[in-house]
């Protein structure tokens, strides 16, 4: 990392001050301006952004990986799931390359051209949802229909070879099933102005989904001769309940990001259950083949809460905490509250017994 400038609220700061990738802020006033100009190096793997050589001709592509904690790897931040803001992005790409990011793109070169891509100003992210991704991806702009409101556009993203793979109608359809079923369960719009479905090679998970921008392995896409046929199903479906959970309304704190992963693979489920006739997530022989396998035994805590207090008053409290706390995050108890007043009893003592994690044996899955 180079250090150019720092400046505080318009006094200018020593570089020498930064003490393990961390800088004191010495008298801060009650709001206070920071700005920070500095090169950060690519990660050589894991969290940060990496550039790696494409598999297939030897050209580059770049992409973001912030979470858990990885977002000061790239950008100076408070990294904390409770502090959010607006972010402003713009990506220099050499031509021939195409650039996606968590809000819809404001300004690009000229096609095939090399220049700066602009992006619009996000809805309030944490770091950690920050996302970008970079290359000569290709793929089609679609749109899916919603049960209300105007169509989503969904951009399906991959290099060649893998791009070759897509059958466009039917991840459409993967996508347009689980978001009218959570639109619709929920109460609560999908709650950015696109989708981007990336399939990146060696992504370093098997999937995150930020805000706007979906990342996944590649490998997903050729799943459909190793695993069962809704495995690709219940990758997007996951992922796409993130926008939801995890991105409008996150846990502040991050050791309960296990119920985010909950929620997520519940919802996730139940949306499989009802859009795949004969599909039955929660049988332990097709459970065990689905890529969130790791968070079943967490959110099993909440197919338990639905036989107790049915499915509408869970989904009611699910869309209650998210009308309270968009863009923002929220705490167990927020979320208890919701439920307990969706069903008009208290749930705290249920709470305490049963909302426990479990240990997940791999983190298969983030954000
Ligand atoms: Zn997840």
């Amino acid at each position: 990392m180079s250090i150019g400038q720092i400046a505080l609220n318009g006094t200018y700061l020593s570089a020498g001050g930064l003490k393990d990738g961390r800088l004191e802020l010495p008298r801060l006033a009650n709001e206070n301006t920071l700005a920070v100009e500095a090169e950060f190096a690519y990660a050589p793997a894991g969290e940060g952004l990496r550039r790696v050589n494409g598999p297939a001709d030897g050209s580059a592509y770049a992409y973001s990986k912030t979470h858990p904690a990885g977002a000061s790897e790239i950008f100076c931040c408070f990294d904390q799931p409770d502090l959010r803001a607006p972010f402003t992005v713009s990506v220099h790409a050499p031509g021939g390359w195409s650039c996606r990011a968590n809000a819809p793109l404001a300004g690009r070169p000229a096609a095939g051209g090399p220049g700066l891509w602009r992006f619009a100003p996000t809805t309030p992210l944490a770091p950690s949802l920050f996302s970008v991704c970079a290359g000569p991806f290709y793929g089609p702009v679609l749109a899916c229909e919603r049960d209300r409101g105007q169509p989503l556009p969904v951009t399906l993203w991959a290099l060649a070879p893998a791009a070759d793979l897509f059958d466009s109608e039917t991840i459409l359809e993967l996508v347009r099933q689980p978001l009218r079923y959570y639109e619709r369960a929920l109460g609560v719009p999908y709650p950015y102005g696109k989708c981007d479905l990336v399939f990146v090679p060696g992504f370093p998970a098997l999937a995150f989904s930020a805000p706007g921008l979906i990342t996944a392995q590649d490998t997903v896409l050729q799943a459909r001769e190793r695993q069962p046929a809704c495995y690709l199903a219940a990758v997007i479906a996951h992922e796409l309940a993130h926008a939801w959970f995890g991105g409008l309304v996150g846990m502040r704190r991050r050791d309960d990001t296990w119920l985010i992963e909950a929620i997520t693979t519940y919802l996730s489920r139940a949306a499989l259950a009802e859009t795949w006739p004969g599909t039955t997530p929660w049988a332990a022989a097709t459970s065990v083949t689905l890529p969130d396998h790791a968070y079943a035994r967490n959110a099993a805590a909440i197919r338990q809460l639905e036989t107790l207090i049915g499915w509408r008053a869970v989904m009611l409290g699910l869309g209650s905490l998210l009308q309270r706390h968009p863009h923002s995050a929220a705490t167990k108890d927020d979320l208890v509250r919701c439920w307990s007043q969706a069903t008009g009893r208290d749930l705290r003592t249920w709470a305490a017994e049963t909302l426990i994690p479990a240990a997940c044996p791999e983190d298969r899955c983030t954000g």
